[in-house]
């Protein structure tokens, strides 16, 4: 057998060799879940909200097909939608719901398996054959009603797997922490999806946007997933894996070897301090962070918290968490964002009707400002944790000043009432904004007026900037950091905060790249924030250069006018500069 290679997009470093587990091909295991008499209606409407979508799906594969192929395959599809019309089958879910007081997919579950068998049964050849179709809608009908189905497959594996998906929401990412997942590879998304920063946090390989690797890839392949290269070699001939395999040795000796700079400081030769400190995605990354010899916590995305569960969390629950990171983290601070779903992020406790297009929808401080209950208990247990060490409150997706005091007026209420109740919290506690709409950035010199700090978020600033869906595999291409709007939109930032003396970092994923480093340095940004696992490197780049000559380079590429031209001529300048790294960069 000859081994075919994939080409993907490298989302989270590190090499991968093992047998794959196809999410998309697994038989459903779906759990019985009792609901009260008034969810009835909801679990209806849930029903009947994936019927609809599992339409839309359908029509959009066939019209493809009709595109690609030809009318006749195209009508396959046809008795696809008659199944979904089918009113017994509808109406015996929506008895069986209100009658057995389960979940949707639970009895969908069964009535389906109930039509398999009938179908099964039939001695006509025709209709018996019409099995294959019951089963394809019945399982489409199924993922859109339980996105969660992923994880309860999850939970009964017990060997190291590589987990290939066509999609991969940051929440099921999440929740594989711990689950010997050797890497991660998936048919869509971008570089700086969560799915992505969320695998790199974890410290596992990760591949996305392979258009079709759960095509391709089938349950128990061998696989290599090369996570530098954005490469999946399926069926490895012996000699690929032995090589892969001594790549894997070098790089996890490469890292441990990156960990004796732990304790030296983050300087550069010619003594300009840079903080560098690690963004936190769940409170089981701390360990790896302090290992990597963070200054802190940059970046808190709290909204993992919210995440895989049936309910929100509680002040109490929020309160002990935040304690515990920053009572660890301690003497460091902790920036804690506040809540920051929609986009990619989303949780089933809100319900949040599905908008065309989530990015642009209700999204961030835009949904606290609407949901007033759930930010005023999130920034109340904020304030609590505060008693206990250096706490920053920060608001996610600020486009201008108004937000910013909308949400500090709701700050000041939470204030007053702790204060009133005597409940310890610090009066005094920094509040400051992200940067990552170009509205921000635009407006950047009336918010540093207003706020303590200022953290530019370049994975969102690059898509609201550049007009380029930042999951998307297809615009992959057009994701450029090195444009020259971009670094003028960071130009502007750090100009406008310097000049009210205010700090200003950066924590989107462009500062833990090397080439991108070096330009973001000669801006004048005054710390970075990323995955843990980039910080050494990120460090020996601070400490090989000097500032004058990173602040020659950001002058240089702002004369140009491409993302190429910058990424290139940054290339070159920290191969004379500090060759050591772009070695590195190939080795790690
Ligand atoms: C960003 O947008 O750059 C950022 C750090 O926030 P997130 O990736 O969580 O959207
Ligand atoms: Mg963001």
């Amino acid at each position: 057998m000859s081994e075919l290679i994939l080409k993907g997009i490298a989302a989270a470093p590190g090499i991968a060799c093992g047998a794959a587990f196809v999410l998309d091909k697994q038989d459903f295991i779906v759990p019985p879940r009792a609901i009260m008499e008034k969810e009835i209606p909801i679990e209806i409407a849930r029903f009947e909200e994936a019927l609809i979508k599992t339409r839309e799906e359908i029509l959009t594969i066939q019209k493809r097909v009709n595109a690609d192929l030809n009318d006749l395959h195209a009508q396959i599809f046809d008795a696809h939608l008659l199944i979904l019309e089918d009113r017994t089958l509808i109406e015996e879910v929506i008895k069986r719901i209100q009658q057995d007081r389960l979940s949707a997919e639970y009895i969908f579950f069964e009535v389906l398996k109930k039509y398999i068998k009938i179908f099964s049964n039939i001695e006509d050849e025709y209709l018996r054959e019409r099995v294959g179709d019951i089963n394809d809608v019945g399982r489409r009908i199924l993922k859109n009603l339980m996105d969660e189905s992923k994880l309860h497959e999850l939970d009964h594996l017990t060997e190291e797997l590589i987990i290939v998906s066509h999609d991969l929401s940051p929440s099921n990412t999440a929740s594989m922490y711990n689950k010997n997942i050797l890497a991660f590879v998936t048919d869509i998304g971008g570089r700086t999806s969560h799915t992505a920063i969320m695998a790199k946090s974890l410290g596992v390989p990760a591949v996305v946007g392979l258009k079709e690797a759960t095509l391709r890839i089938n349950n128990q392949d061998c696989i290599i997933v090369d996570g530098r290269k954005g490469l999946v070699i399926l069926d490895p001939s012996a000699q690929t894996k032995t090589s892969y395999k001594s790549e894997q040795d070098r790089i996890l000796e490469f890292r441990d070897r990156y960990q004796e700079l732990r304790d030296s400081p983050s300087e550069t030769l010619d003594g300009k301090k840079i903080g560098l400190l690690a963004n936190l995605e769940l409170p089981a990354e701390i360990p790896t962070i302090q290992k990597q010899g963070a200054n802190g916590i940059g970046l808190y995305r709290t909204e993992y918290f919210y995440m895989n569960r049936t309910d929100l969390p509680s002040e109490e629950e929020q309160y002990e968490a935040y304690k515990y990171v920053v009572q660890t983290i301690a003497p460091h601070p902790v920036t804690i964002r506040t809540l920051d779903l929609g986009g990619d992020k989303f949780i089933s406790t809100l319900k949040i009707p599905q908008e065309m297009h989530p990015f642009f929808g209700s999204r961030a401080i835009q949904l606290c400002l609407t949901h007033p209950d759930i930010f005023k208990t999130q920034l109340s247990a904020i304030l609590r944790a505060s008693a206990h060490g250096d706490v920053r409150i920060m608001y996610p997706m600020i486009t201008g000043p108004g937000e910013f005091r909308q949400a500090n007026a709701i700050l000041n209420d939470v204030k007053q009432a702790l204060r009133e109740k005597k409940v310890p919290h610090n009066e005094q506690l920094p509040v400051g904004v992200m940067i990552e709409t170009p509205s921000a950035a635009m407006t950047a010199d009336l918010l540093a007026r207003e706020v303590n700090f200022f953290s530019i978020g370049t994975n969102d600033l690059i898509q609201y900037a550049l007009a380029v869906d930042r999951v998307s595999e297809e615009t992959a291409p057009l994701y450029e950091p090195g444009h020259p709007s971009i670094l003028r939109l960071i130009k502007n930032t750090v100009e406008a905060a310097h000049k009210e003396k205010i700090k200003v970092g950066l924590c989107g994923e462009m500062c833990s790249e090397p080439v991108l480093a070096l330009i973001l340095l000669g801006l004048n940004l005054d710390e970075f924030s990323m995955s843990a696992l980039s910080i050494p490197q990120i460090k020996k780049l601070i400490r090989s250069i000097r500032i004058t000559d990173a602040q020659k380079l950001a002058e240089d590429v702002l004369q140009l006018s491409t993302g190429n031209e910058v990424e290139e001529v940054s290339r070159t300048r920290l191969q004379e500069l500090a060759p050591h790294i772009i070695s590195d960069m190939e080795k790690s």
